[in-house]
């Protein structure tokens, strides 16, 4: 075991969100308050184009509300990456609707607009996307194919923060776009997540919705303690305590995005000379990664031994991780319910089966960087 082990992923946490905790904790209100709406504002500012923001408990908790708001449900298909966090499916599952599998693209690790078409039928409602490891999706070729079905685009953006399709942040192409600020993601607040919408309408929806269908905050009641439910709802509320770290730290993205991707780029071309490595990322630069890790997809016999280098690697003290380990259809659950056909998803297995991912964290330094290619290709080259 090294003595200095890098980890995967870590929180880059300042005292800057320590004092902002601080500070709410010596208000009155802890949840749901000032903080979460004005981190709503920032977060809305940060992403741009008009969009509306809405801050929720988690990344499942904003995919959940993006299918319940829209009342998609039994009966209903919609259609999903393999290749994706189990809870790009789970929100559709969850409704009651039904999941169609698509695989994904091999150079992206993204759905891929030809594959959304293959998996139409009559019954499909929306598609369910993720952005890959912060890879945007054909955003224009896909929002093509949604409208001239008429179907909702939810975007699940949880580790695509700072992702960005011809200029536009991800999430606010089709209804919906779903952000996660777990602790490893590319900005956190410990537990939380934002839901985004460029329509007003769905906003409101959803704001509702996440509280449980309440008609009105307690500022905007005239009578304390009066409010009424005109409809069905959850509770999904960001406290003021996380948002006040999430504030803090979508200020500090600039810095943070600036680290990953300089991290990212010194990877991939240390990569460059190992020919059983391929590096998923952006065919065009139109689709401006924000650079969550480096999958590095293993050709030939490396491939074969991957689970076997993952060891190598934890052994030499560099933390690593695989996005995802298993096509979500392949999953228990999944595969218990709707039947697994290994021949349906080479792409998405290729990646779950023989990649690995590469940390390029602001936590790491330049010289940790160096260290984490160099372990690699030492470990691979011995392999292959
Ligand atoms: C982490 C993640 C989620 C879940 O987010 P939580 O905040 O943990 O609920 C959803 N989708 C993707 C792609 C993720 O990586």
């Amino acid at each position: 075991m090294n003595a200095n082990p890098i980890p995967f992923g870590r929180p880059w946490i300042t005292d800057e969100e320590k004092k902002a905790v601080m500070d709410v904790l010596g208000r009155d209100v802890l949840t749901h308050g000032p903080e979460s709406k004005a981190f709503e504002e920032d977060f809305a500012a940060f992403a741009g184009g008009g969009g509306h923001a809405v801050s929720v408990s988690s990344g499942m908790a904003a995919l959940h509300l993006a299918y319940f708001q829209m009342g998609v449900g039994p009966g209903d298909e919609v259609i999903v990456p393999a290749l994706t966090h189990v809870a790009t499916v789970h929100a559709v599952e969850v409704v009651g609707a039904t999941p169609v599998f698509v695989d994904c693209d091999p150079a992206t690790g993204n759905i891929s607009p030809e594959g959304i078409e293959a998996a139409l039928t009559p019954r499909t409602k929306a598609i369910g996307l993720v952005h890959f490891v912060g890879i945007p999706c054909a955003m224009d070729r896909i929002m093509a194919v949604a409208e001239a079905r008429g179907l909702k685009v939810v975007e699940d953006c949880a580790i695509a923060i700072g992702s960005r399709f011809k200029g536009k942040h991800v999430g606010l192409f089709g209804e919906a776009g779903c952000f996660s600020f777990y602790p490893v993601k590319q900005m956190t607040t410990g537990e939380g997540g934002m839901f985004i919408t460029r329509h007003s309408e769905t906003a409101e929806r959803t704001r509702k919705a996440r509280a449980f269908g309440v008609d009105r905050s307690f500022t905007e009641r005239t009578f304390p303690g009066m409010y009424d439910v005109l409809s069905l709802g959850v509770n999904y509320r960001m406290s003021d305590i996380a948002a006040a770290i999430g504030r803090v730290q979508v200020r500090r993205l600039p810095e943070i995005a600036a680290r990953r991707k300089a991290h990212f780029n010194q990877l991939k071309s240390a990569l460059k000379a190992v020919p059983e490595v391929r590096v998923l990322d952006s065919q065009t630069p139109a689709a401006e990664n924000s650079h969550y890790c480096l999958s590095a997809v293993l050709q030939g016999r490396a491939g074969d031994k991957r689970n076997e280098i993952l060891i190598k690697m934890k052994d030499a003290g560099v933390g690593t991780s695989v996005y995802y380990p298993q096509p979500v259809p392949r999953m228990t659950y999944y595969k218990k319910k709707y039947g697994y056909d290994p021949k349906r998803f080479p792409q998405a297995e290729a990646v779950s089966d023989r990649s690995i991912a590469l940390p390029v964290g602001p936590h790491l330094s330049a010289e940790d960087v160096g260290r984490v290619a160099e372990t690699f290709i030492k470990i691979i080259r011995e392999a292959a």
